[in-house]
């Protein structure tokens, strides 16, 4: 993200007075507070940025290095004065500055601030339903284990009544420093407080219902919806039905990963629904009107005389509806094949003797292509 100019930040003119350049910042730092800014993750970010600003605006050597460099000035990141600049490196520059307010560790930045609240994890749930849910949406009840924050304590993981005592080690600061003397200044370095992990508190009541974590792994209940038209891969959010966030942060939402059931008749290809149907010999020669099932329940279908094993009929609109339209459907496609009899009776074999014979030469047009490609087949093989 580029960086914003200091004057815009502060939202003063390039000609403020120190005075009118101290009056904006004090007006938004109070405004963007972390303390006052629990549920606004992006107030951290502004109180930086504004921070950042001041520190550059009051100073007027800065202020005139500023003017004439930009953000591009390549002593900003050695600074000056407050005790705990005159690093280089990594151990100088604002980043580090500004992690001290939020007791974040040195450089990097990441998870190091503990101290904010920070939002919940996302869940992901797998779900299986069978083919006619997925096609006309289902209501189902499942339950997930998630982190939710204690009611006992709150989310402080400390034993109601008490409070958490400021880490001896730190002093509460969250991290460590070690001071250098060098030929070039002094160097500062800080790190992470090993005895409270930045938080610059420990706990010495914990909570005794969530052992001090603030958080507790429950069952939770939840109602989802699925909607019509969904297929295996698709993702259903529900907002918010993910993990607590820490220290009072929003909670994570919650992805329900769908996997269709194959159907022992249907299969599916996005909106279409195919299936296959056996015809009889007679059926096939003669034509009948069969009965299909489709996902509504039966429909009739018009099968035409001299239907070939194969052939693939469409029925329009009885296909699976489609995701997040409610009206539009695809079709169902209906492949037919002809079931060869077996185990014939003497009769039946003498009748099907006496028809070949009937039909002799004269076979139907198809069959006789049909018949001198098998020839020609033969003959390329041979
Ligand atoms: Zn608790
Ligand atoms: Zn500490």
């Amino acid at each position: 993200m580029a960086k914003r100019d200091y004057y815009e930040v502060l939202g003063v003119g390039k000609e403020a007075s120190a005075d009118e350049i101290k009056k904006a910042y004090r007006k938004l730092a109070k405004q963007y507070h972390p303390d006052l800014n629990q549920n606004n993750p992006q107030a951290e970010e502004k109180f930086k940025e504004v921070n950042e600003a001041y520190e550059v605006l009051s100073d007027p050597d800065k202020r005139a290095n500023y003017d004439r460099f930009g953000h591009a000035d390549p002593s900003q990141g050695f600074g000056g004065g407050q005790g705990f600049s005159g690093g280089f490196g990594d151990f100088g520059g604002f980043g580090d500055i500004f992690d001290m307010f939020f007791g974040g560790g040195g450089g990097g930045g990441g998870s190091t601030r503990n101290r904010g609240p920070a939002r919940g994890a996302d869940l992901q749930y797998r779900m299986t339903i069978e083919f006619k849910e997925a096609a006309f949406g289902v209501e189902k009840d499942i339950e997930i284990p998630k982190a939710e924050t204690c009611g006992t304590c709150h989310g402080s993981g400390s034993k109601p009544g008490t409070q958490p005592e400021t880490c001896k080690v730190c002093k509460g600061s969250g991290q460590q420093e070690t001071v250098m003397n060098t030929p070039l200044g002094r160097m500062v370095n800080r790190r992470v407080c090993p005895a409270c992990q930045g938080e610059g508190k420990r706990i010495t009541h914990p909570c005794s219902d969530c052992r001090g974590k603030g958080v507790k792994e429950v069952r939770r209940k939840i109602n989802v919806k699925i909607p019509a038209g969904v297929d295996t891969g698709n993702r259903i959010r529900v907002n918010g039905a993910g993990e607590a966030g820490a220290k009072g942060g929003p909670p994570g939402d919650l992805f329900i990963v769908i996997q269709v059931r194959s159907h022992d008749f249907f299969s599916r290809e996005g909106e279409d629904v195919y299936c296959e149907v056996p015809l009889t010999f007679v059926q096939a020669a003669l034509g009948d009107e069969i009965e299909v099932p489709t996902i509504d329940g039966k429909v009739k279908l018009r099968i035409p005389e001299g239907t070939q094993s194969g052939t693939q009929f469409r029925i329009r609109g009885k296909g699976i509806p489609r995701l997040g339209n409610g009206v539009a459907r695809g079709d169902q496609h209906v492949k037919v094949f002809v079931v060869t009899p077996t185990k014939l009776s003497e009769k039946q074999k003498e009748l099907l003797r006496d028809l070949s014979q009937e039909l002799g030469e004269e076979t139907h047009e198809q069959s006789k292509t049909f018949f001198e490609r098998v020839k020609n087949a033969f003959k390329e093989v041979l």
